[in-house]
């Protein structure tokens, strides 16, 4: 059983295991479930993930604010010379697209949460193909993100009303951060270091969704969550460290979400959301009242 990073580390060291196998005789241990059934639910979240970030048809939202962006991206990703390459393109499009099916009432894997579901499957498939990853190596980087994420949900929070969008969308990143470094053979303490950036990167991002709905700003800083979760991974498998541990950073992002205001969180009141525009597209949504 672990609670926090550092029992995690312990255990990953005394043991000589990797995040992921911790995780799994954690879940054993908790649930009595068998290794079989852990394995085949991750597989069954990873099908549920997979259909959603490859939806990329335009289709009405629940607040009409956003549509089509995937597609876009990608079209204008076939036509043109870009500036973030193959990988961080086609990880932003799969990203927007899981936004956009998740607005669409789409089946989505919350993970942690609806909001920000495309990025740890945008990341974590795109990973997986440059990594040249099999589906049992993908399984693992998505076992020790939800180990990440059990850590995160144990000791602060993941809820935007809660904790803002950094709780949101900066966790998504920091729990796929920590499974890509895995899937690349990087160590526990990588893996660790990796989601300490991932979360670092967006303290203090607030929540302030345009209607109170989770389309704007939301699918954009899935795109961005996405290429956070690669960047940070690829700093921690070069060896570059963390000044702040992951434990340390969970409660710093704790401390910032309790001191935001509460119309910075989730309440519509703040922000983007109450920008000419934001107030425009919601009375468009929801009547001038
Ligand atoms: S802005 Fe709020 S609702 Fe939108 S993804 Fe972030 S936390 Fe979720």
């Amino acid at each position: 059983m672990y609670n926090n990073a550092k029992e995690l580390l312990k255990e990953c060291m005394e043991k000589n295991l990797p995040i992921s196998e911790v995780v799994i005789n954690d879940e054993i241990d908790s649930t009595a479930a068998t290794r079989e059934e852990i394995v085949s639910r991750m597989k069954n979240v990873l099908d549920v993930m997979k259909k959603s970030i490859s939806d990329m048809e335009a289709k009405e939202t629940m607040g009409g604010i956003i549509g089509g962006e995937a597609q876009k991206l990608d079209d204008y990703v076939k036509s043109k010379k870009t500036i973030c390459g193959g990988s961080i393109n086609r990880a932003m499009i799969r990203a927007l697209a899981a936004a956009q099916h998740n607005a669409s009432m789409g089946r989505i894997c919350a993970a942690p949460t609806a909001g920000s579901s495309g990025i740890i499957p945008a990341s974590i498939v795109t990973g997986a193909e440059e990594l040249e990853c099999d589906e049992d190596v993908i399984i693992r980087g998505l076992l020790t993100a939800s180990g990440i994420g059990k850590i995160i949900i144990q000791n602060a929070t993941v809820s935007g009303a809660e904790g803002g969008c950094q709780a949101e969308c900066g966790s998504a990143a920091a729990m796929a951060a920590a499974g890509l470094v895995e899937m690349a053979g990087g160590t526990p303490k990588m893996s660790l270091t990796a989601a300490a950036i991932a979360l670092k990167n967006v303290m203090g991002l607030i929540c302030d969704p345009i209607a109170g709905l989770v389309e704007s700003p939301c699918s954009k800083r899935n795109s961005s969550g996405a290429v956070n979760a690669m960047t940070s991974a690829e700093l921690a498998l070069s060896g570059i460290t963390s000044v702040v541990d992951f434990d340390e950073t969970v409660e710093a992002m704790y401390s910032v979400g309790r001191m935001m205001h509460p119309n910075l969180r989730e309440t519509a009141l703040g922000g983007i959301a109450v920008t000419e525009t934001g107030i425009e597209l919601s009375k468009k949504v929801h009547g001038e009242n």
